[in-house]
């Protein structure tokens, strides 16, 4: 199809663009288990499916702009194979700081083998992409979220690596110190309206935050602040076991899937 991309503007053949990278999906599956295929979770149905969000949105180059800006690395760092090696990355490290709830704080620089650029970029591209469109399938939808239009275009520029990372925005980043984190994903979300307003995604042992226009000491704990922040704590497990409890609520799930479920019913 040929269009104008929605990151660069040039007319062009549109290439079937992925909303949730497609490689983020084998993630979500139990080869050896009853989970076959994606479990949509919504408040009142459940079902299965292995429908992926994508559309014709972007062109070839930008396209390959965002595998190479984010997606290829981040595609590596969570296994459904049950290695989770940003996880252990941050368990080799020495933290600078440990809260009272036992979660670690590192300086994501200091971290053998994290990439903060690749970390940035890659959830600033989801939020872009949650920002941009309407993303629907069958059993899904992910409506538009509101991102306001002067960041849009901020992080816009930045993808296209015309600007820097928008300094009304900042990046948190929380990673499951389990070893078996859910194996489960949520596009982005607006979680929080002003004065903390905040967007939020989860991919399997990752929660991502976009924060937007945050007071300094709120900023603190970011990624894309000058303390370049990442955290690891199992507070990232316990609260996506809540998230999921809460939506499974209302969803007639099987008994055999119910297991398999953050509510821990069965
Ligand atoms: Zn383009």
């Amino acid at each position: 199809m040929i269009g104008n991309c929605a990151l660069c503007g040039t007319n062009a053949s549109l290439i079937n663009s992925h909303f949730m990278p497609a490689s983020l999906y084998q993630e979500l599956l139990d080869p050896s288990g009853p989970i076959k295929q994606m479990i949509v979770l919504k408040k009142d149905q459940t079902h299965q499916s292995s429908e992926q969000f994508s559309m014709p949105l972007l062109c070839q180059a930008c396209g390959v702009r965002f595998q190479k800006g984010g997606e290829n690395w981040m595609g590596n760092r969570y296994r459904s194979d049950g290695s989770f090696p940003l996880r252990d990355m941050l368990v080799g490290a020495t933290p600078i700081e440990t809260k009272p709830d036992g979660s670690n704080v590192y300086a994501a620089r200091q971290v053998l083998g994290v990439d903060v650029e690749q970390l940035i970029y890659f959830a600033a591209s989801l939020f872009w992409r949650a920002g941009v469109a309407d993303w629907k399938v069958k059993f899904a939808d992910a409506p538009k979220i509101d991102i306001d239009p002067s960041l849009m275009t901020a992080l816009q520029q930045y993808l296209l690596a015309l600007s820097p990372f928008p300094s009304q925005a900042s990046i948190f980043v929380a990673v499951d110190a389990t070893t078996a984190p859910w194996r489960a994903m949520w596009s982005p979300i607006k979680q929080n309206d002003r004065p903390q307003l905040r967007y939020s995604l989860y991919i399997p042992g990752i929660i991502m935050e976009l924060g937007v226009d945050l007071p300094p000491a709120l900023r603190v704990p970011s990624i894309s602040d000058a303390t370049e922040i990442i955290v690891l704590s199992d507070v990232v497990y316990k609260y996506v076991a809540a998230i999921g409890a809460s939506l499974s609520e209302g969803s007639a799930l099987s008994k055999s899937l119910a297991r398999h479920f953050p509510s821990g019913r069965s």
